[in-house]
């Protein structure tokens, strides 16, 4: 409502004038907000988990199909995507969204509150839309709706990719955005761009927030086993201590942040969070198991940190008289999600000019990480990705539960803020006047 009064008049003046102005992205959204939060309430209610999204991924197809989308359904197991080509020539571009949710029990007290549960690792768990995915799903079916409407006048054409498993696919399982990719989601419509989102608490509702460049982190998971020689624990001599060994390999990967990065370039982390070794306090075990976590904003920062590791572990291990067997990384990486510079201004204007430029703000860096950009990658083509504000007025951002907490909770002016911010976004990319 926030300028409503000021498009009305605005609307108006032009009117007079002559001129025929096409409808700003508040107007355009706000017939179809109601709709929006009644799919958000619905998924929000009904969650489900990462490659386990078949209701979810149903819901999504009917509406794709009711609104004349051509609609393809099962990539990466439960993902949809749906095609709409415009009346007039255009670029082509693609949307995402992901649908999964977490193995998280709900503690917000709401009428539609997920009572649902889910396996995960062989428990029976609670599952709760913990990271706001329903408010991305039901924002760009509202997107979806909205560009039906225009269709006739719309140039070019749009792909929104409905993805799931971005919370990761259960172990033993492929899924996400590099499974969409891998199953041919560009063969037959390769976009100009892709566009994406994310609600976060970190920011007050009806507010955005991006960057240009590396805007989340890389992902790298890595495991080290070193190998040593098992003996008593009272003659260590005897054997090779693959704990001491795996212990010295910990702490000299420190120096791979604190002395081998440029950090005037940017910044990067390595982090263990597994150390497993041995069995009985007087046993030298035969190995010893390490796993962690390698965050980079940087292609080659992270090529040199994966690199260094793997030199690290190994000459150590090979000055203990110990040998390592290292995967580096281990698994499906994510790459930096780096907002193309050029692309990034162009939408960010476009967003100034849905929701005011004060309501748009530079995001920084944050070490979490996404999939959403191996879809540019496997694209070939530059991507932007803004936040939505979720903390409710009156909430600080700073203390409001995070996203992926039992207590996270969406203000639900994000879903205006983020269909208006994404529709001048993809509007404006595609030369819609
Ligand atoms: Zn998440
Ligand atoms: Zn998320």
């Amino acid at each position: 409502m926030r300028n409503s009064f000021l498009a009305a008049s605005l609307l108006l003046a032009l009117l007079t004038t002559g001129a025929v102005a096409a409808e700003s992205a508040q107007q355009l959204t706000a017939p179809e907000l109601k709709q929006i939060t009644a799919w958000r309430r619905d998924l929000h209610e009904h969650p489900e988990l990462s490659n386990r999204e078949t209701r979810t991924s149903q819901l999504i197809a009917e509406e794709l199909k009711k609104l004349g989308y051509d609609v393809r359904t099962g990539i990466a197991k439960t993902g949809v995507v749906g095609i709409l080509k415009g009346g007039k020539p255009g670029p082509k571009l693609a949307i995402r969204a992901d649908i999964d949710a977490l193995p998280v029990t709900e503690q917000v007290d709401l009428p539609f509150a997920s009572k649902e549960t889910g396996e995960y690792l062989g428990k029976n768990v609670g599952v709760m839309h913990a990271c706001g995915h329903d408010a991305h799903t039901a924002i760009t079916l509202g997107v979806a709706e909205i560009f039906a409407k225009l269709r006739a006048d719309l140039p070019g054409e749009v792909m929104l990719i409905f993805q799931p498993a971005e919370e990761g696919p259960p172990p033993g399982e492929e899924g996400g955005a590099p499974l969409m990719v891998k199953e041919g989601l560009f063969k037959d419509f390769k976009p100009d761009a892709v566009f994406g989102m994310h609600v976060r608490s970190a920011f007050p509702v009806g507010t955005v927030a991006l960057m240009p460049g590396g805007e989340m982190a890389s992902s790298d998971t890595f495991r080290i086993v070193v190998h040593g020689k098992g003996s008593h624990g009272a003659t260590p001599w005897l054997g090779v201590d693959p704990i001491v060994t795996a212990a010295q390999i910990v702490t000299d990967a420190q120096t791979i942040v604190s002395r081998e990065l440029d950090l005037n370039r940017s910044p990067a982390v390595v982090t263990f969070g597994i150390f497993n070794g041995g069995t009985r306090f007087n046993v030298v075990p035969e190995t010893a198991e390490l796993q962690g976590t390698i965050r980079a904003f940087d292609e080659d920062v992270r090529k040199h940190a994966l690199a260094s590791l793997k030199r690290v572990a190994e000459n150590v291990a090979a000055a203990h008289g110990a040998t390592v067997e290292s995967q580096i990384p281990l698994g499906e990486s994510n790459p930096v999600n780096r907002n193309d510079p050029a692309l990034t201004a162009r939408v960010r204007a476009s967003i100034e000019q849905a929701i005011g430029k004060e309501h748009v703000q530079d995001a920084q860096r944050w070490t979490a990480s996404e999939d959403f950009p191996h879809l540019a990658l496997g694209a070939g083509v530059p991507s932007v990705y803004f936040f939505v504000g979720a903390t409710p007025a009156g909430t600080d951002p700073a203390t409001a539960p995070t996203n992926h907490s039992p207590k996270f909770f969406l203000d639900e002016g994000a879903l205006a803020t983020g269909t208006e911010a994404m529709l001048q976004a993809a509007l404006d990319f595609l030369g819609y006047r």
